[in-house]
């Protein structure tokens, strides 16, 4: 069965059993605090299983996106030296919120896998919790009931709370778990070693492939557990693990979601892939070979679709773990299989071929894709190149056999090159390094790091139960509230702060890029508690502040700051206007890439490859402000299908995770999905301004602008230093002209003086020359001239090109300071030993000063004009 077709078979059997099927979600997390990527299937179902929102249908079944590259699931370094972990994987997932519970996920999957897929029975083992005494959480007696009534009960398996245990995190949703696992051994090796023995040993042929998840607990912050009223299912089964069984391969890699991706990489490398044996071993060839195709064949698929996804690599958050993804594919390559050039880009045409009809958003993406990752790639290759360097120095000047930790890791820090490569260079030069040292600063930067990250929270006060929260900041600014719950939540960075929860709120949280309201709270005593931030927490609006309202239950007054709100709307509705002049100017090529609307300015990333000329700017200024001079009234709709809102022609962003029904936002012919604040009318945004123009990363341009208030203090702000230009040309009538004429002046006035400083050399040198004496057959002269440095250093050596045997010194003073200058002609440096260097450091003492220089020419500077006469005094000395 084709990769495809196994997908597409479990969401239909699932279908036929009244779920719903939902396309993946974006992989990429923007409104989660905890996580940067989505990492499990039910990551885009936490609001539903914390009861912050309902879904249309309690059954629905996907494929999602996962990356496990981070946090709790970090597989990164196991991937290539396995044959089942990946970075980015799908995870085909049924799920129930408060409808059906164990008997139905159990006997459903066993269906599934055993007639379906019609997978041998006797190649399946499954394991139940076993409970835990410490933590007072009993065994899962009643999934081993409904198990033993499918599968002969000694292939059911105990597993500890590690394995069979499932919790959001400290507090929460949580609960037993069983998980199914397939030995692919051939029948030899089955009879030699009881399967049993090795599930959950890390055997690459006896995997788990499906983990059923029970949530029926809530687990307090004290540790205690308690019934949830609403039980859930929550399934997630690895789909390459289960394409590697449906297609008698031992390796995912060798299903036809990898192969086509290999075959491209031995097509452009000239290496073969040899699925051998898979072990650690580096000294192996085909082994180190085997080991980097499977790396960049899995590495370059969480590149892509994270890209598609909207996370670009950056040097921050989740963009750098993007980056050190691609990295860790590009060493691979450029170590084990001779990649010196970019190549991992050549790539993605294949990738989007296969999954593009599943995933489609790396088919309108590819290009972007495929740019940014061949700059990412050649960027990175010049620092490995130029880490080599830096590496060989190391390597030759080594003195001991092993080289200093802190080396290492600085040429990991500051220049990134990684440490795995120095180690492998330095071993072909039978050299090692300190590895104790360089853990020890690593760990060092690591908890500098997590100590400012660090963030503590209480548990949740909960005054009203079972509050939905409303959201009246489209319509109001102001609003009578009551709290529902709150907390304390500590961090190093911000200290002390409570985050409240109303039953009802006017204040926008952070979002689709528009920052989060701030305001105040004011109780009936006219006390008031400022609300510093807003932000939303797994779809509720919570309201930051430094301190809690004096009376928790009374109905407090909420109001937004309506300035910020007012500039941050018009840098809002600005920013639609921006997305539609730039489609409009550049071509449709242009796609939001990312945005940020203050209330100083706003901020647009889009994908566009070339700099935007003068008159392409100008152009963009003149449509938004036609559009602004328009009066073009706000025209929205809450809550209408997402599939109406796109045949309307609104635009959708990749990467964003919109609902079953969507907001749009017109102002004439543009129209977008958006849940942001706008202004009523574009009047209101008075005028739009671009104030900076750039490029983020390969393809990728920016651009900075300002409304409404900020406009009027740009122009203020021009206007007054141009008035004061003025004032300073004599208020000239026009004033450009006038500049010019300054500047034309200025230039003929310099060259005036360039020729009569020459002139002036060319006399002080005619004196200078009858000045002469000769010491000891010496031409000597010690003088104070009036010339800059540079006049000095010049007539110097056109006396030296004149006299053999000269010996100067010069003495200049110029704004109260000394300078010395000693010239001396090269066959006396040698014959009697003099330098210029060390007397000019010497005399210098007289000026307060130092210099140096060569030895035939040599200059210092001092503070003190009063010793020259000194130091010229001393000048004859050298030469008796
Ligand atoms: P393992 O112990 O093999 O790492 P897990 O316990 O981390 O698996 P779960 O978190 O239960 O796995 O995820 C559910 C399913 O997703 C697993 O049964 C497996 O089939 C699949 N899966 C998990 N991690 C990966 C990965 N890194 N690459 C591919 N598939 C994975
Ligand atoms: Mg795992």
């Amino acid at each position: 069965m084709k990769s495809q077709d196994i997908r597409q078979t479990f969401l239909q059997f699932f279908k036929d059993k009244a779920h719903s099927i939902v396309p993946s979600a974006s992989m990429v997390l923007k409104d989660d605090p905890t996580l940067m990527f989505v990492n499990s299937g039910m990551a885009p179902f936490k609001e539903y299983f914390l009861g912050n929102a309902q879904p249309k249908n309690k059954r629905i079944t996907d494929s999602q996106k996962c990356l496990r590259v981070s946090g709790k699931h970090n597989d990164l370094e196991e991937v290539g030296y396995d044959t089942y972990h990946h970075t980015l994987f799908e995870m085909l997932g049924n799920w129930s919120f408060g409808d059906y519970f164990k008997t139905e996920a159990i006997s459903w999957a066993w269906e599934l896998l055993t007639e379906k897929f019609e997978i041998d029975k006797e190649s399946l083992y499954v394991t139940v919790f076993e409970g835990d005494e410490g933590d007072k959480t009993p065994m899962d007696q009643e999934a081993y009931d409904i198990w033993k009534n499918l599968i002969s009960e000694d292939r059911i398996l105990m597993g500890n709370k590690n394995d069979n245990f499932w919790e959001m995190g400290d507090q929460g949703p949580c609960g037993p778990c069983s998980e199914i696992h397939v030995d692919i051994r051939s029948a030899e090796e089955k009879a030699k070693i009881d399967g049993k023995t090795l599930v959950n040993q890390d055997h690459p042929q006896v995997v788990e492939i499906w983990n059923l998840v029970f949530m029926q607990y809530n687990r307090k912050a004290n540790g205690n557990l308690e019934n949830l009223p609403d039980k859930h299912i929550d399934t997630g089964m690895g789909f390459e693990r289960l394409c590697m069984v449906m297609q008698g391969v031992q390796s995912n890699y060798d299903t036809d979601v990898f192969t086509p991706i290999i075959r491209e990489i031995e097509t452009i490398t000239d290496k073969k892939y040899i699925p051998v044996r898979t072990s650690r071993d580096l000294s192996v060839r085909d082994e180190k070979i085997a080991i980097a195709i499977r790396v960049i064949s899995d590495h370059v698929r969480a590149v892509t679709f994270s890209i598609a996804d909207g996370q670009l690599p950056s040097n921050t958050g989740a963009g750098y773990v993007i980056r050190r993804i691609l990295r860790r594919a590009i060493r691979y390559g450029f170590t084990f299989l001779d990649q010196k050039e970019p190549f991992i880009y050549r790539l993605v045409d294949v990738l989007v071929k296969k999954m593009g009809h599943a995933f489609p958003e790396l088919k309108s993406q590819r290009q972007l894709i495929e740019n940014v990752i061949k700059e990412e790639e050649a960027s990175f290759l010049r620092t490995l190149e130029q880490g080599l360097v830096m590496l060989d120095n190391i390597v030759k000047h080594a003195a001991t056999k092993e080289i200093s930790g802190a080396k290492v890791f600085e040429l990991k820090d500051t220049y990134g090159f990684p440490e795995d490569l120095t180690e492998l260079i330095l071993r072909e030069h039978k050299l090692s390094y300190n590895k104790t040292e360089f853990d020890q600063q690593l760990k060092a930067q690591r908890q500098r790091g997590k100590q400012a990250s660090e963030l503590k929270s209480d548990d949740w006060t909960v005054l009203m139960e079972d509050q939905i929260q409303e959201f009246i900041g489209y319509d109001a600014l102001e609003a009578k509230v009551k709290l529902t719950r709150y907390r304390k939540v500590s961090s190093k960075k911000d200290g002390d702060m409570y985050q409240l929860v109303f039953n009802l709120t006017p204040f926008y949280a952070e979002g689709g890029g528009q920052v989060g309201d701030k305001g105040y709270l004011e109780d009936s005593q006219g006390d008031i508690v400022y609300i510093v931030d807003t932000k939303k927490e797994n779809n509720v609006v919570v309201h930051f502040t430094k301190s809690l309202p004096k009376n928790l239950q009374e109905t407090l007054k909420a109001t937004v700051d309506a300035k910020q709100r007012y500039r941050t709307e018009c840098n809002h509705t600005a920013t639609h206007l921006l997305h539609q002049a730039l489609r409009e100017i550049l071509g449709t090529h242009v796609e939001q890439k990312g945005s940020a609307v203050h209330s100083k300015y706003l901020r647009f990333d889009f994908s566009h490859f070339a700099k935007l000329t003068v008159e392409e700017l100008s152009d963009v200024e003149d449509f938004v402000n036609a559009r602004i001079y328009g009066k073009l009234d706000l025209q929205e709709q809450r809550n209408i299908p997402m599939q109406k809102a796109i045949d309307e022609g609104a635009m959708a962003l990749f990467g964003e995770k919109y609902g079953d029904t969507v907001r749009t936002v017109r102002f004439g012919q543009s129209m977008e999905l958006c849940g942001g604040t706008h202004v009523a009318n574009t009047a209101h945004i008075w005028h739009f301004k671009i104030t900076a123009e750039s490029a983020v990363a390969a393809g990728i341009r920016r651009i900075e602008a300002i409304t409404s208030d900020a406009v009027k203090g740009y122009f203020q702000e021009h206007d007054k230093a141009f008035m004061e230009m003025k004032h300073l040309l004599n208020n000239a009538q026009e004033p450009i002209k006038a500049l010019q004429n300054l500047q034309d002046e200025n230039s003929s006035l310099k060259k005036q003086i360039e020729g009569l400083l020459k002139e002036k050399a060319k006399s002080i040198k005619g004196d200078l020359k009858n000045e002469l004496s000769e010491i000891n057959g010496v031409h000597f002269l010690a003088k104070k001239i009036d010339l800059d440095a540079s006049g000095i250093k010049d007539l110097c050596f056109e006396l030296g090109s004149q006299f053999d045997n000269l010996f100067l010194l010069f003495a200049a003073e110029n704004d109260g300071k000394a300078i010395l200058s000693c010239y001396i002609s090269k066959e006396l440096v040698a014959s009697k030993n003099l330098n210029a260097g060390t007397i000019v450091r010497e005399l210098g003492k007289h000026i307060e000063g130092g210099g140096g220089g060569q030895p035939f020419f040599a200059t210092a500077g001092g503070k003190n004009p009063a010793g020259i006469a000194e130091a010229l005094r001393a000048a004859e000395g050298y030469l008796k």
